[in-house]
């Protein structure tokens, strides 16, 4: 991961450029924070509460440098408020990183101390657990902010996320089937998955209770197994997975599953996956779209946990989150056909989707935000 632009580091600290690094992708606020106690290290980044008070999750990673740590805060804090505007759902997007090894620096005393750091945020910025963070630490945090979200159910939460992310794939390809093959029923469609973690292994069983026909591949034979014995799917290697003949192709594992190498391999007729970044590059989705596939863009498919989160507010039930996370079809719908209208790439198309939202609420706000 490299430097903010056009800048260079001194002692791997970070670059005297980031304020052009800001506003450059319009970030409102980048906060830091210190605990000497527990030797609390973090960045929060809020990139937009054009829509509603900035909502991401906290990553907790060794991250080499601090340079490294506020790229990836920057990156993910943007990212965010376009998932969280094509959700329709109105909260901005923000994002933190704390800096360090979760297995030996995550201790309660630390996650108390970051709590106290989001609640001297007021709310402009609401936490969840992400990579390196679990449900646990944030009922830690709770003891401090009330500004947190993700909360295990005996808290009164949503609990583990991944359940509603695959709901939420699946409403997505229900859109994808609809606009390619005229139906929302899966039933014998061939879905071909990478990565059967939390999120893939979730909606291998609700593709299978469809009646779709499953290929899967992933790292970890355990879970292969599980999907081979428990629900009839075919198991192929990591590296032809994405080469299979199939109607859908799933990218669940990590990003960047899409790029020049690949594409020109993929069996599929659509991709519709919960993987976050699936594009290693913006012309990637030009690559994918000559080849006549339509690709649902990633952070269209797969924000079915943010919303479990956003129905949080005024009091949790698996139905209204449910019912909201199956708006992700119609969400969806309008991207597909964005596109059509404009000539743009469907990834082109999201992103306009969530700057028109964007910029709509902008101007209700007053254009002070
Ligand atoms: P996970 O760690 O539970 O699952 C990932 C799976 O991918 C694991 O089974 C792992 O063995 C496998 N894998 C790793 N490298 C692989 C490779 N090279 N080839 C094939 N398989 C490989 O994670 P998850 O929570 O299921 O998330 C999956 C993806 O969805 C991630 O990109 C994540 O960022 C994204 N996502 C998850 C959520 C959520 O609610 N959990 C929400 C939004 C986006």
């Amino acid at each position: 991961m490299g430097a903010p632009s056009g800048t260079t580091s001194r002692d791997g600290g970070f670059h005297l450029g980031v304020f052009e690094e800001i506003v450059t992708h319009g970030h409102e606020a980048v906060h830091f924070g210190h605990d000497q106690a527990s030797g609390l290290r973090c960045i929060v980044a809020i990139h937009s509460t054009a829509l509603g008070p900035s909502l991401g999750g906290t990553r907790f990673y060794p991250y080499a440098t601090d340079d490294e740590a506020l790229t990836d805060v920057l990156r993910l804090s943007r990212g965010m408020t376009y998932k969280a505007a094509c959700a329709g759902i109105m909260q901005g997007g923000g994002k933190a990183v704390i800096i360090g090894n979760p297995k030996t620096h995550g201790t309660d005393a630390l996650f108390e101390a970051y709590g106290r750091f989001v609640e001297s945020l007021s709310g402009r910025y609401i936490t969840a657990e992400d990579v390196g963070t679990t449900v646990e630490n944030m009922h830690v945090v709770a003891t401090q902010t009330s500004y947190v979200t993700g909360l295990p159910h005996e808290d009164g939460g949503s609990g583990d996320p991944s359940p509603a992310t695959a709901r939420g794939v699946i409403a997505a390809m229900r859109a994808v089937s609809q606009r390619l093959w005229g139906t929302d029923d899966l039933r014998g469609r061939r879905v071909a998955i990478k990565g059967i973690g939390k999120v893939g292994m979730s909606l291998a069983e609700r593709l299978h209770d469809r009646g779709a026909e499953l290929i899967v591949a992933d790292v970890n034979n355990d879970a292969t197994s599980h999907a081979e014995s428990a629900l009839g799917a075919k198991v192929v290697s990591v590296e032809e997975i994405h080469t299979t003949d199939c109607d859908i192709f799933a990218p669940c594992a990590l990003g960047a599953d899409l790029n020049a190498s690949s594409i020109p391999q993929l069996g599929c007729r659509a991709i519709a996956g919960s993987a976050n970044n699936q594009l290693h590059t913006d012309e990637d989705a030009d690559r994918i779209a000559e080849r006549g596939i339509l690709y649902a863009p990633d952070y269209v498919v797969n924000a079915g946990g943010i919303i479990n989160i956003a129905a949080e507010a005024g009091g949790y039930s698996t139905d209204k989150a449910a019912a909201m996370i199956d708006r992700i079809f119609d969400n969806m719908t309008e991207v597909f056909e964005r596109a059509d209208r404009s000539g743009a790439n469907t990834h082109q198309a999201a992103e306009a989707m969530a700057e028109e939202r964007i910029a709509a609420a902008n101007r209700t706000n007053g254009g002070t935000r």
